[in-house]
């Protein structure tokens, strides 16, 4: 019993050997709190969040269910599109520059 009592063994254990200190190491939430400084509190699992902004939810839903969606121009599908176009006229105009 020796060894747990304080300022004998367990106080070097601080840090060492802590098994609470990976929960501290783990990714906070850095949500913007009401101070306007970030949340320190440890995010979800596998998540960016806390548990109390919003790390719970899915989010927003995708596509025609979002309460944005006007008429899907700037959608995921509709951004990959565009960016294959851009790169078909890219590869267009430095094939004719070699004319
Ligand atoms: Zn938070």
């Amino acid at each position: 019993m020796s060894s747990t009592r304080p300022g004998g063994r367990a106080r070097r254990m601080k840090n060492k050997d802590n098994p609470m200190q990976s929960a501290h190491d783990s990714p906070r939430c850095g949500a913007k709190t009401r101070c306007g400084t970030p949340c320190q509190a440890p995010a979800i699992h596998g998540k960016k969040r806390c548990r109390l902004h919003g790390g719970k939810s899915p989010g927003a839903p995708r596509g025609e269910r979002h309460g944005q969606w006007v008429d899907g121009r700037y959608s995921i599908e509709a951004m990959e599109e565009q960016r294959r176009f851009r790169e078909f006229f890219k590869m267009l105009r430095e094939n004719l520059a070699d004319l």
